[in-house]
């Protein structure tokens, strides 16, 4: 199965959850917290993506600052060297990327524009999914 077809299963609109280079890491917790997910992407005025950051990227930044992290901006804790994929890789090789990269979200780039992210609890959930069908398809083909 392909990106662009989990993107598809998963209802998105599209929109992915930004916020800009200048927010306060304090704003980004109330932003996560909001819209229940662990990481946004960090694009300036014009959309162009200017990198990634996560709750993992806080807590370094808490662990370094202190509680002053929570007036600093996110664009200095993010992370600026964003791996990405396709809509037409496939789910296998972006959970590959995840494992072998250890981070739990990957942004989805199409003809430069940022189209969704997916992140490590989608992969699971598409796993788990592909797991039943499989054993339902088993026990059809065994009680047949
Ligand atoms: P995560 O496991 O996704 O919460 O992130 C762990 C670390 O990897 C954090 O420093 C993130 O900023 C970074 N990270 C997450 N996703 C990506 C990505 N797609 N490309 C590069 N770095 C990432």
């Amino acid at each position: 199965m392909t990106v662009r077809v989990l993107l598809k299963s998963k209802g998105d609109s599209g929109e992915v959850i930004s916020v800009a280079p200048e927010t306060t890491v304090e704003e980004l917790a109330g932003v996560l917290v909001r819209y229940r997910i662990g990481a946004a992407m960090v694009r300036d005025s014009q959309g162009i993506v200017k990198g990634l950051i996560s709750e993992r990227d806080v807590i370094h930044g808490i662990a370094e600052h202190g509680k002053g992290t929570t007036q600093l901006p996110v664009s200095q804790f993010m992370t600026k060297e964003v791996v990405t994929c396709s809509p037409d890789d496939t789910i296998d090789s972006v959970m590959e990327t995840m494992t072998t990269r250890r981070f739990r979200h990957v942004p989805v780039m199409e003809g430069g524009s940022l189209v969704g992210v997916i992140s490590i609890g989608d992969v699971v959930k598409y796993r788990i999914e592909q797991t039943e069908r499989e054993a339902q398809h088993l026990r059809e083909y065994i009680t047949a």
